[in-house]
């Protein structure tokens, strides 16, 4: 039997108790609204308003003012099952279920309704009346308290919870693990029972920065395990506060250490014997930052130059290096450090007595994993003595030359006046004798010049006197000189355009000179040497080739260093020193030139170098 319907509530006037409870319904900060029995929607409040995201239409909306609704499993609930709808329909006032609500913009709250019925007079059901309690809040937290118990509960830490009276009031199964006790053996413990005997004012320590609010962070310290045994952990504890600010306990976080401790210690001893490695060296050792600043260095240091660490725990090593190397060495530094590149360098370090010594300076970068320098490893030798005795070497040649010049010239100078006293003599062995001591004569003359030009780039006084000249003449010059004497030998000079050079006429010459000579030398049995002179944009490159014994790759720079000599020719019988190339390369570097050869052991060699077209 259809029921009669209810008075239209809104048609009520709205006035004495009814304008209270209409105010009322207002008011209330939960979304309330009525159905009629037909389950048309009567009232509602601005609440119901808001989590619908939108207006129903009164009479016209039916069951609930959402725009669409979901069961907690996320399938659609239509709005003719909500349970408004099962309320008014059965009768009987659906409890304890969830809804999702969705508004109009996207956004889902979770609803707990209230439906309750609403009877006339006679006791029929007029309506209802619907509470939605918005409970998304609620089940948000519950979802992270379940989401924090199972952390807690998988973690392998330590998390203990405790009153500030030191008794436990919580233990997770890391504790249960770390320590040895069950939950049920530990809460309601006092928490002094995991400390060692020797060690139990950390806890009055501990307790009182907690009770000023402070966090524990990283406290390492060791605590006793049920079987009796010492463990290493760290400890983190902070306060916990009820919800009025007040602390009213602590939240202990332990992580056994035992291993990464271990770790240290083995770390700690390795730096151990490296630094007292790094002490008992005679070198002097030190490592800097990537950005150069020196964060160690070894007792040798100390003892060498009395140097004092800085304030910021950095050295300055500036003030040990001679001021005459300090701008090439800072130079060569920043170079070094720009391009991760190993540092080596010569140069002069301080004593604490103010007196200098020739140190050699080797700084290398150290790699990470990654790959990116994270410290420059640097160590200097003292080569003082080996460099004095240099230096002595230096100048002793630098006398013998000079004062051999003297007889030398006056000998040559017999020769000559002999030779040509004598030229037209009948006594062959006479002139022979004359001829041969003229070439060995010339030989000690040039062995002499080679001498004294080297002691004079030693001592940095190698000038240049330059001048304009057809590089191609003094090519013709040379090649007609070298051949006069090298009759085993045919200097062929290969035709060129003809190029003009500013440059220091006697020095180039010299250098010719010298690669026409060592091809001479150097290709005993093998006739043919070739000169080119090959025009560039801007340059003018000289090539002396010859078919001889040739150089190993390995050696090709090498022999352009003073004294030395490739290593298969110091077997051979061909005389020489080793500077004859090492004069040249300063030579031409000094003219801006490059020098430099090409060359297979055994089928021969091309020595070049450059100069700049005038
Ligand atoms: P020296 O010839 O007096 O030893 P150099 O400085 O002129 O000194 O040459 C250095 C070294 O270079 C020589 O000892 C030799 O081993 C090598 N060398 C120079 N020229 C040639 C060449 N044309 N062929 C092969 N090796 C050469």
């Amino acid at each position: 039997m259809q029921s009669p319907s209810p008075p239209d509530i809104n048609t009520i006037p709205v006035t004495g108790s009814n304008l209270l409870a209409h105010q009322l319904l207002h008011a209330l900060p939960v979304a309330v609204y009525t159905c009629d029995a037909g389950g048309y929607i009567q009232l509602y409040n601005s609440a119901a308003i808001e989590l619908w995201g939108k207006e129903p239409v009164r009479g016209k909306d039916q069951w609930c003012g959402s725009w669409k609704i979901y069961k907690t499993d996320g399938s659609l609930l239509p709005l003719e099952e909500c349970p408004m709808a099962i309320t008014l329909k059965e009768g009987k006032e659906v409890r304890d279920v969830e809804i999702i609500i969705e508004k109009p913009n996207g956004e889902r709250r979770t609803i707990m309704p209230y439906p309750q019925l609403i009877f006339d007079e006679l006791g029929r059901i007029a309506g209802a009346i619907n509470m939605l309690m918005d409970i998304t809040e609620t089940k948000k937290s519950e979802k992270d308290i379940a989401w924090l118990a199972a952390l807690i509960h998988s973690t392998d830490d330590a998390i203990i919870s405790k009153t500030l009276n030191g008794i436990i009031t919580s233990w997770n199964p890391g504790a249960e693990k770390l320590f040895g006790y069950k939950a049920e053996e530990m809460i309601g413990q006092p928490i002094t029972r995991l400390i060692p005997q020797d060690r139990i004012d950390e806890e009055t320590h501990i307790i009182q920065r907690l009770t000023r609010g402070e966090l524990v962070e990283h406290f390492n310290t060791l605590r006793l395990a049920k079987n009796g045994k010492l463990i290493n952990i760290s400890l983190t504890i902070s306060p916990i506060k009820n919800n009025k600010g007040i602390i009213i306990g602590a939240s202990k976080i332990a992580r056994d250490i035992t291993r990464s401790k271990l770790a240290e210690d083995r770390l700690r001893q390795s730096e151990k014997y490296l630094n007292e490695l790094a002490n008992a060296m005679s070198q002097l050792v030190w490592i800097s930052r990537p950005d150069g600043k020196v964060v160690y260095f070894n007792d040798r240091i100390l003892e060498y130059a009395g140097m004092e660490k800085l304030d910021d725990d950095t050295w300055d090593w500036k003030g040990l290096i001679h001021p005459d190397e300090l701008a090439s060495t800072v130079q060569d530094w920043n170079i070094a450090i720009a391009t991760g590149s190993v540092f080596a360098k010569e140069h002069r370090l301080q004593t604490k007595e103010a007196t200098y010594r020739w140190h050699l300076s080797r700084i290398i970068p150290y790699e990470d994993e990654e790959g990116n320098i994270s410290k420059w490893i640097g160590t200097a030798t003292d080569i003082d003595d080996i460099k004095q005795m240099i230096l002595r070497k230096d100048d002793f040649l630098s006398v013998a030359s000079h004062e051999l010049r003297t007889p030398i010239t006056s000998i040559k100078a017999y020769s000559q006046l002999l030779m040509n006293t004598y030229q037209h003599s009948q006594d062959e062995f006479l002139k022979n004798a004359l001829a041969k001591l003229e070439i060995q004569a010339n030989k000690m003359t040039n062995l002499v010049t080679d001498f004294l030009k080297l002691s004079k780039i030693e001592a940095g006084k190698l000038q240049l006197n330059k001048e304009t000249f057809c590089i191609n003449e003094l090519v013709n010059e040379i090649v007609s000189d070298i051949q006069l004497v090298s009759v085993n030998h045919k200097i062929i000079v290969a035709d060129s355009e003809r190029v003009n050079v500013t440059a220091d006429r006697e020095k180039i010459a010299q250098v010719i000179a010298n690669f026409l000579n060592n091809a001479v030398k150097y290709s005993p049995g093998e006739e043919q040497i070739v000169v080119s002179s090959e025009p560039g944009n801007s340059t003018i490159t000289i090539k002396v080739t010859d078919k001889g014994v040739g150089i190993k790759p390995e050696e090709h720079r090498r022999i352009f260093e003073r004294f030395y000599r490739a290593k298969s020719h110091r077997n051979f019988p061909f005389s020489g020193f080793g500077i004859g190339l090492y004069i040249s390369a300063e030579i031409i570097q000094r003219h801006n030139g490059e020098i430099g050869v090409n060359s297979e052991e055994g089928k021969g060699s091309t020595f070049y170098f450059t100069l700049p077209q005038a």
